[in-house]
């Protein structure tokens, strides 16, 4: 995992163009602020806000998260204890999906800002040169 790489922006929280700079306002577990994403880049100056609604489509990204969460912990129980319970199952999943909501949803905002925005490493030189 290096900078450069779109999983380095996602599990770092950093900016999806110059990967230096925060993504979002807090840490995800403030829940106050959960998943509020900085206007703009504090170091090379990106716009995050794409156009008005535009992290509406990352609802898809977590739902594809929260598929993948059920997915894992139904084959994971059912691989390594066989013989749990059904209601255990489901109790194991609907816990986990409230208690990791809030990564969740920060993790689909910044998954679906990396999809639409590349990264470039010269992006916080360009911003902080100096106009001629
Ligand atoms: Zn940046």
């Amino acid at each position: 995992m290096r900078k450069g790489s779109k999983i380095y922006s996602v599990f770092h929280f950093l900016c999806p163009k110059c990967h230096e700079g925060r993504f979002f306002i807090s840490a995800p577990y403030r829940l106050k602020t959960t998943g509020d994403v900085e206007e703009s880049c504090n170091k090379c100056g990106n716009n995050n806000m794409l156009e008005p609604g535009f992290y509406q489509g990352a609802m898809y990204v977590s739902y594809g998260l929260g598929v993948a969460l059920f997915v894992g912990i139904w084959a994971g129980t059912s691989f390594f204890t066989p013989g749990m319970q059904s209601w255990l199952q489901i109790s194991l999943v609907a816990i986990s999906s409230i208690g990791l909501s809030p990564l969740l949803y920060s993790l689909s905002k910044i998954i679906y800002a990396n999809i639409f925005i590349r990264y470039d490493m010269d992006a916080v030189a360009k911003h902080t040169k100096p106009l001629k």
